[in-house]
């Protein structure tokens, strides 16, 4: 069964649009998400418009920060903090990649836990792996919400993880391990990449490599989370080579249209976590 992530996403948002009409009645205001742009880097200002846009539509009001990209680690700091104490502000967001002379460490550290609505923050990675409450990264929030809408089940089941980011494959791997499942990190240093895979229940690809995972990786009857998002001659990717792994999956993601649309409405379903709590 292909899992179909734009329709799941799709029902979130209008979810959140009677979420965000009720926080209006009891706040007087809608929730508010700000969002710093630094440079101009063409992805980076697509990723920045979608959301902006995706914003409107749940009723969110955002506030773009654009700043150039000669801009000092110092100055982008200031704007972070100011946003920081802004009472009217729930949640901050910082798009990365930064111009690389800027550190961002020094620019993201400035974002309280409670408005860190990207789940980056020390603390709110420390509560995901002491299995607490707290903000989760959207990406691999939204595969366990795919999991959990298309009542995959994950307890006691082996899952595989390629990839060990901080923002995908490491919260990817607590969010399993908390969901009781056994889980494997696999890495660009891994040995055995196939076989480990071959164990897999469920397999989450998240390299960034095209059709890293084949047909002959894949177990009979998984579960196939492809959260690669590559350009292969202007066309859009991911790190599992569908046409055949679809054959032996029980359940996949395709790309585009799995796991991507899931990453917007879970930034904007943290947003509206984020400012639910700043009025309660
Ligand atoms: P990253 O480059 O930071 O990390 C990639 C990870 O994959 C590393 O841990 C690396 O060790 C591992 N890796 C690389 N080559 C490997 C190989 N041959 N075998 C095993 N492991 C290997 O990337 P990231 O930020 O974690 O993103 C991963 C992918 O997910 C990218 O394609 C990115 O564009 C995509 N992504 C998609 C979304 C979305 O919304 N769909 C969000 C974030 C990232």
């Amino acid at each position: 069964m292909i899992i179909d992530g734009k329709a799941v996403a799709d029902g979130i948002r209008a979810e959140l649009l009677a979420r965000t009409a009720r926080f209006f009645q009891i706040a007087g205001r809608k929730p508010a998400l700000a969002v710093v742009l630094i440079g101009n880097d063409p992805a980076s200002e697509i990723y920045v418009r979608n959301k902006l846009r995706a914003c409107a539509e749940a009723g969110i009001r955002s506030v773009d920060v654009r700043m150039p990209a000669e801009v000092s680690t110092q100055e982008a700091t200031e704007a972070v903090r100011r946003l920081a104490a802004d009472g009217e502000i729930d949640g901050i967001l910082v798009q990365l990649p930064l111009p690389k002379h800027l550190d961002p460490r020094v620019i993201l550290a400035e974002i309280p836990a409670e408005k860190d609505v990207d789940g980056f923050s020390e603390e709110n990675i420390g509560a995901l792996a002491l299995g607490r409450e707290g903000t989760v990264a959207c990406t691999p929030l939204g595969v366990m919400e795919l999991l959990k809408r298309y009542r995959i089940p994950t307890s006691g089941k082996h899952a595989v993880v390629v990839g060990r980011s901080n923002i995908v494959g490491k919260p990817m791997a607590l969010l399993l391990l908390n969901a009781d499942a056994t889980v494997t990190v696999c890495h660009s240093h891994t040995r055995g990449l196939k076989e480990i895979c071959l164990q897999a229940d469920i397999l989450v690809a998240a390299a960034g490599k095209p059709k890293l995972i084949t047909a002959d990786m894949v177990k009979e009857g998984a579960v196939v989370i492809d959260v690669g998002t590559n350009r292969e001659g202007g066309k859009l990717c991911g790190d599992v080579d569908f046409g055949e792994v679809e054959k032996k999956a029980s359940y996949i993601t395709p790309v585009p249209g799995g796991v991507g649309p899931m990453t917007v409405a879970m930034l904007l379903s943290n947003v509206c976590a984020a400012a639910e709590k700043r009025i309660r």
